[in-house]
């Protein structure tokens, strides 16, 4: 089944909001197995919304339309897809008992400009709407369904969910399912990522493979098309395991799992405590660690020191270190991560200590050096890095690389 989807509005098209619907809808298609081919946004324009129509439902076996259902001028989605359709609008008489019921069960009054919403186009079925006045509805020549749904993305949803789910289920499905599964990887960029898996990247088929570049990360999404759910995940783990033998040192998750909440659980499962020294990520690592419940069990305190002062009083770095070495510099990050994790009395002290730019760099120490270190046991872990990027990413890369070094070393 080929589908498309048509998002109806001026205000997408003038980015005053996102099209968040056409991506929900296209996700719930491809749980079903249907084959998105278009999606297409257009404004609140009858000549362009019914030329969009008309190519549509030539070329698709589904059109979802989602917005313009509504009881004002603008909302005209019920009138061009009558007319796309070449059928007549009539008033449908449930759709009409639905809304009256709706402004009864609200206690409001009823205008005229809502009895316009009960005229759907001829022959077609209507679709229930639980959150809102203005009913859905689904047309089926035989070739193509057209199924218009509003805009508002909770009355999208359960439409869909509850009407045409099943709709398709019962009458059009080829009983195919889509099963995707992203890898979550951290410590190596796209391109040596490809590299050492070019050849299982060449021969995709199905599943298909597809690494995508992120901030801290690349992921690489998995998508099986096969007969049942049970098969398709099958054929995403047999990939999976492949790619493991390849990259599996850099892999630390998958789908929505955050690299903090891997940490989470080891230091759980060890029974580690943990205290963070940082000047360049202003709390950001502590931030990350304590978003996730119950962080309290390992998480002991967070120093923010940015000041030479901070870093002595606080973390017992020593004065001649800081005049020797200065406050960005291997031995300093040492004395921090040193220092948090004796006054902490924890397992592990990490700390961080960089320029963040845009200002404050040198031509020895230029914006982006970052070091950052980890004490652990009697081991310190130093690692001097040096990032691209504004003042943000600088931080944010600067977190990603130290917790997924702790990772690494829990593990
Ligand atoms: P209703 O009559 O129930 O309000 P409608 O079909 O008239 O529905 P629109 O007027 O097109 O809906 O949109 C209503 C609101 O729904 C918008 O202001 C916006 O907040 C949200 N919305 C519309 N289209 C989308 C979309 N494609 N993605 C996300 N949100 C949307």
């Amino acid at each position: 089944m080929k589908a498309e989807i048509i998002a109806v509005g001026t205000e997408l098209l003038l980015g005053q909001i996102v099209d968040t619907n056409s991506q929900w809808i296209a996700e719930r298609l491809a749980e079903l197995g249907v084959d998105l081919y278009y999606k297409t946004t257009v404004g609140d324009n009858e000549n362009r919304l019914e030329s969009v129509l008309r190519q549509s439902i030539e070329r698709s076996d589904l059109v979802i339309t989602t917005g313009g259902l509504g009881p004002t001028q603008d909302d005209i989605t019920r009138q061009v897809v009558a007319d796309a359709l070449d059928l007549e609008l009539i008033k449908n008489q449930e759709a009409l008992k639905e809304i009256r019921s709706y402004f009864q069960e609200m206690d409001r009054e009823m205008t005229d400009n809502n009895v316009q919403q009960a005229f759907l186009p001829q022959g077609s079925q209507i679709v229930i709407n639980n959150n809102g006045t203005a009913p859905g509805f689904l047309v089926d020549t035989g070739e193509t369904i057209v199924i218009s749904v509003p805009g508002v993305p909770l009355e999208m949803k359960s439409m869909i969910i509850d009407f045409l789910i099943p709709y398709l289920k019962d009458n059009k499905l080829e009983d195919q399912v889509i099963q995707s599964r992203v890898i979550k990887t951290c410590g190596i960029g796209e391109s040596s990522l490809e590299t050492k898996i070019d050849d299982i990247l060449r021969e995709q088929t199905n599943p298909t493979i597809a690494p995508l570049a992120g901030q801290g990360g690349v992921k690489i999404r998995l998508t099986a098309k096969a007969d049942s759910l049970e098969e398709a995940q099958a054929m995403i783990a047999t990939k999976e395991e492949e790619l493991k033998e390849r990259i599996g040192e850099y892999i630390y998750g998958y789908d929505d799992d955050r690299l903090e909440d891997v940490i989470a659980d080891l230091l759980w499962e060890k029974d580690l405590t943990i205290a963070t020294a940082e000047s360049c990520t202003g709390g950001l690592i502590g931030d990350r660690l304590t978003s996730v419940a119950g962080s309290s069990a390992y998480f002991e305190r967070g120093v923010i020191s940015y000041s030479n002062q901070a870093k002595k009083d606080l973390l017992d770095v020593k004065e001649s270190t800081l005049e020797e070495y200065g406050a960005v510099s291997a031995k300093t990050a040492q004395e921090m991560a040193l220092g948090i994790k004796r006054l902490a009395d924890v397992d592990i002290g990490l700390a961080t200590t960089g320029i963040a730019g845009p200002g404050g760099g040198t031509e020895e120490k230029p914006v982006g050096l970052v070091y950052l270190a980890l004490a652990y046991g009697d081991q310190v872990i130093v690692k001097e890095n040096k990032f691209n990027g504004n003042r943000r990413r600088v931080k944010y890369l600067t977190s990603q690389t130290l917790l997924n070094l702790l990772r690494k070393t829990i593990l």
